[in-house]
């Protein structure tokens, strides 16, 4: 199991400026979008505000961390073996000025550490990557953006790119690297990522990350910071997905794709696919009626898995906004209310308040109840390389019984 340390620090400030593709550039002061954690009469709380712009924490001390991991300890009764502790945080966890300090800490209690989602431009030797593996890390999920000095200095932004791709290196060959890549079509995709994939190929990196580069607001731009970089028009999910399943078969590595998919195990959403019905005998009854509104790439997998166990008292809507998580309230306001049963499932995480979503439900006159599905329905290409397919079906299952009940809660029909 994984504990999560949090280290704080604020994208852009903690990690040496912005890279010029971060999804925090950019972004303005925004109202509170609203979400299931806001009181039932205010919208906003800290989670829809400062949390999801992420400008709320500086670095924290390591002697906090250090606190925050002997809490989380001792609430879990796990032996100390299996516990790993993920060390994250807003900004790079590479430029967070007590890493070793911290990593030396966790040693001493005798777990492993792992390094989420470093880009590497807090590393300006070498060296401490094979001070940090000494100090117990063995697991860095490291944004790599392209094997090229050049292309790490404009896009990255990374002062001194050649320790930070030798540390990659050295990570892959010694540790366990998880690679991962924003794809800016024209910059780091074609040959530039073919030579990347080589390296990481010939380095023993574990796996690779493909992440198509949201521009857009339907793609998940929410925070009014839409484009990211002018000028450039992001793949298509269908052209994505393929570039992801051509790397996949090229290379000896696992390649995976967020938004879509993983095509070692053919997830997300394996149990939708056709030839997996044997799968589907594991949901539950469906005895409620409900309209359930989801993303664009969702709602067709959603869509199939109730076709395929005969629940003709649901239908799936899908919205422009192409991941479900990060729907707003202008996602909802689009949805064509003739289409809407009397109770209505939105994602457990979508960006709306509670009250607001029943309030644009119901403006037609008709009084709808809105209720959440879970968090996830699946497990996405940026989680799934830990995966394997059994375990992702597991997911699967359980996160389409919550919405079971979820439907047969709030939309239970009068005997
Ligand atoms: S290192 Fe991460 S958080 Fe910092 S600017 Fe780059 S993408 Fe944004």
């Amino acid at each position: 199991m994984q504990i999560v340390a949090d280290v704080g620090g604020i994208p852009g400030k903690d990690c040496r400026g912005f890279c010029k593709y971060c999804y925090f550039r950019k972004v303005k002061p925004i109202e509170p979008l609203g979400c299931r954690y806001c009181s039932p009469n205010t919208v906003g709380c800290k989670h829809c505000g400062e949390g999801v712009c992420e400008t709320g924490s500086e670095f924290k001390p390591s002697f906090l961390v250090m606190n925050e991991i002997q809490t989380a300890m001792m609430m879990n009764q796990t032996s100390d073996k299996e516990i790993k502790v993920n060390i994250s945080g807003g900004g790079d966890v590479s430029c967070y000025p007590q890493l070793e300090e911290l990593v030396g800490g966790i040693n001493q209690f005798g777990l492993k550490s792992h390094l989420g989602y470093t880009s590497g431009k807090g590393i300006d030797d070498s060296k401490m990557a094979s001070r940090l593996m000494d100090l117990g890390v063995d697991e860095v999920t490291f944004t790599l953006f392209a094997n090229d000095v050049g292309l790490r200095k404009e896009w990255v932004k990374d002062p001194s790119p050649e320790a930070s791709l030798e540390s990659a290196k050295l990570f892959a060959e010694s540790a366990n690297l998880y690679a991962a890549s924003v794809i800016i079509p024209g910059v780091n995709d074609g040959e530039v990522l073919r030579k990347t994939c080589e390296s990481l190929e010939s380095w023993g990196a574990k796996a690779l990350l493909l992440m198509r580069f949201a521009n857009s607001t339907n793609q998940g731009l929410i925070l009014g910071n839409s484009p990211i970089v002018e000028d450039v028009n992001s793949q298509s999910v269908d052209e994505f997905s393929s570039l992801v399943q051509e790397i996949n078969n090229e290379y000896n590595l696992r390649v995976t794709g967020t938004p879509l998919g993983d095509p070692s195990i053919n997830a997300p959403f394996i149990i939708a696919r056709d030839g997996n019905e044997e799968y589907l005998q594991f949901l539950k009854d469906v005895t409620g009626e409900a309209t359930i509104i989801t993303s664009k790439l969702a709602a067709p997998f959603i869509s199939k898995v109730f076709k395929k166990i005969g629940a003709n008292s649901v239908n799936v809507i899908g919205t422009n906004k192409e991941i479900a998580c990060l729907m707003t309230q202008e996602d909802f306001e689009s949805v064509d209310l003739s289409q809407v049963k009397d109770s209505v499932i939105i994602p457990g995480r979508s960006f709306v308040h509670d009250k607001v979503a029943e309030d644009i439900f119901s403006r037609d006159g008709v009084e709808r109840v809105v209720g959440r599905g879970p968090d996830t329905l699946s497990v996405d290409g940026e989680l799934s390389s830990g995966f394997t397919e059994e375990e992702v079906i597991m997911e699967e299952l359980e996160s389409f019984r919550d919405l079971i009940d979820a439907i047969n809660f709030f939309g239970m029909k009068p005997n």
